[in-house]
């Protein structure tokens, strides 16, 4: 039965959060959405400082995001014997993904002498925090920071998490920008810098469960909106910044660890990796990766789709949905999504719905109806809802699950195809000026 803390029933909180120096503040109003709350006094102010972490800047190596086999390398480097290695990685992989811990001083059972030997070798400190907001729905989104690295300067990126009742989702990055410029997304504003590496795609879901206490000996903030159950964090969506599929190698290795069932054991079956249509590699997804599949899909004819999602024009409609048929292990228990953005006037007609069903014929699907979520700049306004429920009834009668996505997170930009992270959208003499002065403090590129 679903649980209501009255506490919260007229929520009042101040959350006083830090953007470098400029004080941000959040008010959280009353979350009609009926979720049970952990740990409910009222009027409570929240504090997250600015996280920042010393040992990031000492351009030592991170364990994290390493294999198995490139961590047994790592041990033996540094002097740990041979026939003692597989024993230490299964050790360390214990505390970084069971326990989740970030310091070596809390591996209790590593000898002290080889603690002093990886602390002073590795790294396996979580990116700093440059800010923090939580949505009047519940909804957080995090700013988070990643030292220099091949793009010469230190980088930004958001994540979003979304909790509900029975799981909590997290929305991650695997570019800083986007090569792409779907039309539609804010994200895509903003130019490519860099791939993120598999030690920070994995470092995303790290801190997101160190802030929700989803590690055993965590705590969950005061007031935070969680599932009422089970896992804090239970599904991942790569949804966030970035073309997946154009960084594959860091993906899959971030994803096989983080479904690693002697590590943080999500199963794949709740992990979504989301493309634009990067045909070549949507196979190897499905073969060396085995999580689910998802489609930016947004329109349903060649023309409209080089407008809206440009990679079409390289990879249009026949060879997109040709690959999806052929994804591995796709059936009835395992569909694709394909998300539909609902732009008014744009691709929201019944005739474009009767396209849809015609074009995904044969092909387990689920469509996911997203109301546009707009963006400061942008030309689209979101479809009316009487045309949306329109279009989704239509695809429901002709068979195909249809729901229409609750906008989450919209008042703190947080929702989906709001991503941008916050150096990118100071003007260019301010981004400058942060860029200098980040790696004045961080050191030259590693
Ligand atoms: S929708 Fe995805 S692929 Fe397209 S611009 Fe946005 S982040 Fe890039």
């Amino acid at each position: 039965m679903r649980e209501k803390c009255s506490a919260f029933d007229f929520l009042d909180m101040q959350t006083i959060f830090r953007l470098s120096d400029r004080p941000v503040v959040r008010c959280m109003e009353r979350w009609d959405n009926v979720m049970s709350v952990m740990q409910a006094p009222a009027g409570l102010a929240v504090k997250a400082p600015l996280i920042a972490n010393s040992d990031l800047m000492s351009g030592k190596p991170s364990l994290i995001g390493l294999t198995r086999e490139e961590m047994g390398e790592a041990l033996a480097e540094i002097g740990v014997p041979q026939k003692q290695v597989k024993m230490r990685v299964s050790q360390l992989w214990n505390w970084l993904y069971v326990r989740g811990v970030s310091d070596f001083d809390n591996m209790t059972n590593v000898a002290k002498e080889l603690r002093e030997k990886l602390k002073a070798a590795f790294t396996i400190a979580r990116p700093e925090i440059v800010e923090e907001q939580i949505s009047n729905d519940g909804t957080r989104k995090w700013l988070m920071r990643f030292p220099p690295r091949g793009a010469g300067r230190p980088v930004e990126i958001e994540m979003v998490y979304i909790p509900e009742e029975g799981r909590g989702t997290l929305c991650i990055s695997s570019q800083v920008g986007c090569s792409l410029t779907c039309s539609f997304c804010h994200t895509g504003t903003q130019r490519l810098v860099r791939n993120l590496t598999a030690e920070e795609i994995l470092a995303q879901l790290l801190l997101a469960r160190d802030r929700l206490g989803d590690f055993p000996d965590g705590s969950t903030p005061v007031g935070a909106y969680v599932p009422s159950e089970g896992r804090k964090v239970s599904n991942i969506v790569m949804m966030g910044m970035g073309e997946p599929l154009y960084n594959f190698e860091h993906v899959k290795t971030a994803l096989l660890i983080a479904t690693d069932g002697d590590g943080l054991s999500l199963s794949k079956r709740r992990v979504t990796l989301s493309t634009s249509g990067v045909v070549p590699e949507i196979f190897r997804t499905g073969d060396e990766i085995g999580v689910m599949l998802a489609i930016s899909l947004h329109a349903v004819r060649d023309d409209l789709r080089d407008m809206l999602v440009p990679i079409n024009k390289k990879y249009p409609l026949k060879e997109l949905i040709e690959a999806c048929r052929n994804y591995p292990g796709l059936s009835n228990a395992r569909r694709i999504t394909f998300e539909y953005v609902m732009l008014k006037d744009v691709n929201d007609s019944l005739e474009d719905a009767k396209m849809l069903v015609q074009l995904l014929k044969g092909v387990p699907a689920k469509i996911n109806l997203i109301p546009f979520n707009p963006w400061p700049g942008t030309n689209y306004q979101c479809s009316d809802w009487a045309q949306i429920e329109k279009f989704a009834d239509f695809i429901n009668q002709a068979g195909y699950a249809s729901p229409i996505r609750t906008p989450r997170g919209r008042d703190i930009l947080a929702a989906c195809g709001q991503l941008k992270s916050e150096s990118e959208r100071m003007r260019k003499t301010e981004r400058l000026a942060f860029e200098a002065m980040m790696i004045a403090n961080h050191g030259a590129d590693d």
